[in-house]
């Protein structure tokens, strides 16, 4: 059986936790402020904060750009079900716009109309490790005065050229980005979130906010020689990592140049594999992207019966997953007025297939992974597909 995905995961991580249960320190502490300093130094933001996941990072975040009720943020539909949670949780509307053509990310030129007077801030994702394309949507949030809030849940790791210099995702360029440390991303440390910033203010909320609102740390009062009685002057939430985590979490930072350089490595060969293979798109990476492939896309031609696909590669033992989800598709979201149609989301999530994709896969393996979707692309062309090798170059459908 072939994976979506399998988290990197080794001995110097086992060790770094068993290390960190018999330190005697397990709650946030001076590991949690380690791995926030290695994140710091990853990303070139002055601000890391470590948290429990990313859904709290965006809680956090949103907050402390000042979303509250009666707001409005601006996002797509097509990403994970926390954007629009955790925007409702701050008593906002989550206010839908389509994504652009050719890739999975935020149109910019639909943000514009989307803007009422009651627009706070953009919420933007860099869906699946690709970078959105920030300058844009930078000027666009400086010409209406709206904050904006990253979503890097999937992309650690990932690059993005400005001003002719390339940055990791997390360099401040929005006013704050959150990662998650979910398994299914690139690092994990079984669960776990950071905000970067460049922002001392917004920083210091987040150290307030994510332990109850607690004027001095644990940790402060463990290393007072003299008596500290905390005080509580704003209400807060118990967000916190563990230094377990946190010390799984700096061994995964460590492995990250390694696991970016294997999965972009494992990227180009699907790439080139697919540019043989009628009825498949290979996703567009942009000469200004770096992408961490936290997740490999690729788009099926029309008429193809997406899973009718999926379970003739599952039959095979290759797991692979439907298109990323659209929040207003989902019950839990339906009752949000509809703003704007989305035509391309829905079309992304019915018509594209994410293929395994992980640091430690064989080239063996995905050669399986290939001669499954191979299959199972004859199987719906009844037969009458001549076979790959012999196709030269068919009209591949461009991503850009
Ligand atoms: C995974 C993911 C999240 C949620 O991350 P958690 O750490 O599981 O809370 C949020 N947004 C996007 C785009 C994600 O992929």
């Amino acid at each position: 059986m072939i994976p979506i995905a399998k988290p990197l995961l080794g001995e110097a991580e086992a060790n770094a936790a068993y290390d960190a249960v018999l330190s005697g320190w397990v709650s946030q502490g001076p590991k949690v402020a380690e791995f926030e300093a290695a994140f710091s130094r990853l990303t070139g933001a002055p601000h890391a904060c470590a948290v429990s996941n990313c859904t709290t990072a965006l809680h956090l975040a949103l907050l402390a750009v000042d979303v509250g009720p009666g707001d409005e943020v601006i996002t797509v539909s097509h990403s994970f079900i926390a954007g629009a949670n955790t925007i409702r949780q701050c008593g906002a509307t989550p206010v839908f716009i389509d994504i652009e053509a050719g890739g999975y990310n935020m149109d910019p030129a639909l943000i514009a109309a989307a803007v009422t007077p009651r627009s706070r801030a953009i919420l933007c994702v860099h869906q699946i490790g690709m970078p959105c394309d920030m300058p844009a949507i930078m000027r666009i949030a400086r010409a209406h005065g709206l904050a904006v809030v990253e979503d890097a849940a999937c992309a650690a790791g990932s690059q993005i050229r400005m001003d002719g210099a390339w940055r990791q995702i997390g360099y401040p360029i929005g006013d704050v980005a959150c990662f998650s440390f979910h398994p299914r991303k690139v690092l994990t440390t079984g669960e776990g979130g950071m905000l970067t910033t460049a922002r001392a203010d917004l920083d210091a909320k987040f150290r307030l906010w994510r332990q109850h609102g607690m004027s001095v740390s644990d940790r402060q009062r463990h290393a007072s020689a003299s008596v500290i009685f905390e005080d509580y002057p704003v209400r807060g939430y118990n967000y916190r990592m563990t230094d377990i985590q946190a010390a799984i979490g700096i061994e995964q930072l460590a492995r990250l140049p390694q696991i970016i350089a294997q999965r972009r490595r494992l990227a180009d060969r699907y790439h080139q594999a697919l540019e043989a293979m009628s009825g498949v798109t290979r996703p567009a990476e942009p000469d200004w992207a770096s992408s961490n492939w936290q997740s490999y896309a690729v788009a099926l031609a029309p008429g193809l019966d997406q899973r009718q696909l999926m379970q003739s590669m599952l039959d095979r033992g290759v797991a692979t997953r439907r298109g990323i989800m659209n929040m207003h598709q989902e019950e839990a979201q339906m009752d949000l007025p509809r703003r704007f149609a989305l035509p391309r989301s829905e079309q992304a999530r019915d018509q594209t297939i994410l293929l395994p994709l992980y640091a430690q896969m064989t080239d063996d393996e995905q050669d399986e992974v290939l001669a499954a979707l191979d299959d199972g692309l004859a199987a719906q062309f009844h037969g009458s597909r001549p076979r790959a090798d012999v196709l030269s170059r068919e009209p591949v459908q461009s991503h850009s």
